[in-house]
């Protein structure tokens, strides 16, 4: 794997659309192109490179079939110099930024920066485990909100324009978060039981909604409204870290956020943080590998 030494050492190396490319199809295939529609690797390459034609189904298709690149009128060295800054600059990018660096609109920026978001995302997270915190924060408004005890339980729209986001981080591991209408009772059980091996140590607050857990994990709690944050070593420090930090990244690059897009910022801050421990082109290199799937404008602007 190339080393990048810097941004201009990356822009020099993904120069074109065509080096780019055949990185792409090397991600994508290795040395074996293959089908998108039918998955058959008895293709021929074109005379012009770009594209392929599949013996199996008789379409054509390029690399970037079946990918966030399908139809982009974007040049691939601009998506890949998006992702490098996306995945690599500690706070993200807002579209303004993005726009004059790439040379496109702020609308297209905006589009790039959301499905390089999209791609970001885990789709298929591996469980926590060990010591594990849990917590829920509310994004949008102004009161602080550090102490929940007065949030409502099971009530549509109980917090008055803000959106609750739940989360949980393995300690010394990974952060999964999950943007919800309401805080509810079930909605935190399920999206434990799905994150979580059974057994683990939670830590949570005192909210009510996490007591029922106790059976299947073992369940250590600090009650914030009475001004504890330690207690025989249980804390939701960590998660609570991790929240600052996903408000400060949101706040510091983009001025609002709509509560129907929260969830991608989410998922790029998580991405993050994530991969951490990993050096800046493994992480590039690794957000190219999640290029599968598409996002359309139309999705995206759907209220
Ligand atoms: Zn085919």
């Amino acid at each position: 794997m190339k080393q990048f030494k810097s941004v201009i050492d990356f822009q020099k190396h993904f120069d074109t659309d065509e080096k780019c490319r055949q990185h792409l199809e090397q991600s994508r295939w290795g040395n074996t192109p293959t089908c998108p529609y039918c998955k058959s690797t008895n293709v021929n390459r074109f005379p012009n490179g770009k594209k392929f034609s599949c013996r199996g189904c008789r379409k054509n298709f390029s690399v970037t079939v079946g990918t966030i690149y399908e139809n982009s009128k974007i040049p691939l060295n601009k998506w890949y110099l998006g992702t490098y800054i996306l995945t690599n600059h500690s706070k993200g990018i807002s579209s303004l930024q993005l726009a004059s660096w790439l040379g496109i609109t702020q609308k297209s920026a905006w589009f790039l920066n959301h499905r390089i978001r999209e791609m970001l995302k885990e789709t298929q997270p591996e469980l926590l485990s060990n010591e594990v915190e849990a917590d829920e924060t509310l994004w949008g408004g102004k009161a602080a909100n550090k102490h929940k005890a007065k949030w409502e339980l099971d009530k549509q729209k109980p917090l008055e324009g803000k959106t609750p986001i739940l989360g949980m981080v393995e300690r010394g591991g990974k952060v999964v978060t999950k943007v919800v209408d309401n805080i509810s009772k079930e909605g935190i059980k399920d999206f434990i039981h799905h994150n979580v091996v059974k057994g683990s140590t939670l830590h949570t607050d005192e909210l009510k909604a996490y007591k029922r857990l106790a059976k299947d994990y073992v369940h250590k709690t600090v009650n914030h409204s009475e001004g504890e944050y330690v207690k025989d070593g249980s804390h939701t420090n960590t998660i609570e870290g991790f929240w600052s930090l996903l408000k400060r990244q949101i706040h510091g690059i983009h001025h609002s956020v709509s509560p129907q897009h929260l969830q991608r910022y989410s998922d790029e801050s998580a991405y993050r943080y994530n991969l951490r421990k990993v050096p800046q082109d493994q992480r590039f290199e690794d957000a190219i590998k999640r290029c599968e799937g598409r996002l359309k404008y139309d999705q995206l602007t759907k209220k």
